[in-house]
């Protein structure tokens, strides 16, 4: 296991979890992940297994269909963090861009057809 720690843009968001080591990523083709282009996490991780910093009320949550799925960003900066899942709900994928020490453009990338369904 890895300890793996991120952040938003301005730092308002921050995150921790442990992981074992990230080889790899998830992309989404639905009609929300297409716009924000970001590269996931592959595995999902249980709400008591992230520990979420938030200064002040920065994080924002964007929901739209069926609500299930929670896109959260922060306010400030505007950057996608994590989400609760839709095909898991109670579970988040993180935005592999916003965590430290890994390149996102060197990983393995799986693309999932969430346009479809
Ligand atoms: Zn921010």
């Amino acid at each position: 296991m890895r300890a793996y720690t991120g952040s938003c843009h301005c730092g308002a968001v921050s995150f921790s979890f442990k992981h074992k080591e990230i080889s790899e990523g998830l992309r989404c083709n639905c009609s929300i992940c297409i716009r924000k282009g970001a590269l996931m996490t592959s595995f999902v991780l249980a709400a008591n297994e992230i520990t979420i910093n938030v200064q002040n009320d920065s994080l924002a949550t964007y929901e739209f269909s069926s609500g299930i799925a929670k896109h959260h960003f922060c306010r400030h900066c505007g950057i996608y963090t994590f989400h609760q899942t839709l095909r898991k709900p109670g579970h988040y994928r993180m935005n592999i861009g916003c965590i430290e020490g890994i390149d996102p453009f060197s990983l393995r990338t799986e693309v999932f057809d969430g346009a479809a369904l």
